[in-house]
């Protein structure tokens, strides 16, 4: 499967934050992934896969909360006390791909396009500053 389109929107706040940018690819036209994630790294940007919370159920109520949370949403009772988690113990991949290699092209691929949208942005800031300062 080949990439046919990736799709950048770059995070408003990444100036304090290490999410850079939500990201989309589109495989041979015709398979979407939607929900990645560009994230800053120690080293590095790093893609990260689409991916969900971990839900624990209400005793009181059986309502489905996140596992981190104390209070449920539906009935506002006390929720049992999970043990200090990490955020990959607190989230799940929806989908990823089984190899390294591929894992690295996407990556690739999303950091280029995350590069040009980065230096577009830059370029409109720039002629923005010209225009209001002339
Ligand atoms: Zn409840």
């Amino acid at each position: 499967m080949k990439i046919t389109e990736v799709r950048v929107v770059l995070n408003s706040s990444a100036g304090e934050s290490k999410l850079k940018a939500y990201c989309t690819i589109t495989l041979d036209n015709k398979f979407v992934v939607t929900g990645l994630k560009l994230v800053q790294s120690v080293t590095d940007l790093f893609l990260a896969m689409p991916s969900r919370k971990f839900m624990v159920r209400c005793v009181s109520c059986q309502a489905k909360n996140v596992i981190i949370a104390k209070y449920c949403n539906w009935c506002g009772k006390v929720l049992p006390e999970c043990p200090l988690l990490t955020p990959k113990q607190i989230h799940y991949d929806i989908c990823h791909p089984i190899s390294n290699e591929l894992r690295l092209e996407w990556q690739a691929h999303v950091v280029n396009e995350y590069n040009k949208a980065l230096l577009e942005f830059k370029r409109s800031l720039e002629s923005q500053e010209k225009s209001t300062a002339g």
